[in-house]
């Protein structure tokens, strides 16, 4: 099913920006076709598609994660930052010619450091309005729904459910941030997802909520104590993740868009969803 969606997603990509497919002609119609990248980097910008964002000039494209959020962040065996995002992001810097420096950071902190310590971010992080006010954003790759995270046998089931419970969240996820809306939650916030669970197998807190891929990743961890269920269920919405860029800079933007929708074009987007994603859904 997953594959199907990134797989419509790349064709409908490639349509809203038919010069970017196979090609990185162009960057700046890519960007603004996108609809993410402001108005500060104005289509002329741009030049010919030559251009190269000051951001990697130095030929280094420094990047941000935390990787605390597998299957898209964790730290490997070997001790580095690895997943589905570390790998996108390496693919992508491979096709601009640069090399990739990855930094494991607090999530909290990757959108203030954007344009300072880091040039960007991947980190299954999505794309809200409020972000938008301090980053751009690359064409949105992945879909994503928040998802609740219950102890075996919880009665909780519905989003009455959830009114005055003790929820556990990432901090300044869009887990927070739903959860902050909950009539009468207490909310606790952990720098990780996995202290959030822990806690709920602990008894601490009533339900974590937590993104869908990761909430799948740790059900299988704690195989029969916890379950994850689908934020459907709880009127949550879609979410879509992307890359976080500097505001106004339209040459990168339309670098990393280029970059991405080749990747999405020629089959390897796909092929690190099956790598790193498909094996552990549902
Ligand atoms: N998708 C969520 C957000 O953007 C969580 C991301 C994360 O914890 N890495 O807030």
């Amino acid at each position: 099913m997953k594959k199907f969606i990134t797989v419509i997603m790349a064709a409908a990509l490639c349509v809203s920006a038919l010069t970017a497919c196979g090609s990185k002609a162009d960057p700046a119609a890519t960007a603004s076709d996108a609809g993410q990248a402001e108005e500060g980097a104005a289509a002329g910008e741009a030049g010919d598609g030559a251009e190269v964002s000051e951001a990697l000039a130095d030929g280094v494209l420094n990047v941000g994660t935390n990787a605390e959020f597998p299957p898209f962040e964790y730290v490997n065996d070997s001790g580095e930052p690895d997943g589905f995002d570390v790998a996108l992001i390496k693919a992508i810097g491979e096709k601009l010619g640069v090399e990739v420096v990855v930094d494991n950071m607090e999530f909290a902190s990757l959108v203030s450091s954007i344009g300072s310590k880091i040039d960007v971010a991947i980190a299954g992080m999505t794309i809200t309005e409020d972000r938008q006010k301090t980053v751009d954003f690359s064409n949105p790759y992945y879909e994503a729904v928040q998802y609740v995270i219950l102890p075996a046998g919880s009665e909780i089931a519905a989003a009455e459910d959830l009114k005055g419970k003790s929820i556990g969240v990432q901090l300044g996820t869009t887990g927070d941030f739903i959860a902050e809306e909950i009539e009468g939650a207490a909310v606790s916030q952990y720098n990780k997802g996995v202290d959030a669970v822990n806690d709920l197998i602990n008894g601490r807190v009533d339900c974590v909520i937590l993104d869908k891929n990761p909430a799948l990743v740790f059900e299988s961890k704690f195989s029969g104590k916890i379950t994850a269920v689908d934020g459907a269920q709880f009127d949550f919405g879609k979410e879509e993740y992307a890359i976080a860029m500097p505001k106004g800079d339209a040459v990168l933007a339309g670098q990393i868009n280029a970059a991405l929708q080749e990747l999405m074009a020629d089959g390897s987007f796909d092929k690190l969803v099956e790598q790193y994603i498909e094996q552990i859904e549902e």
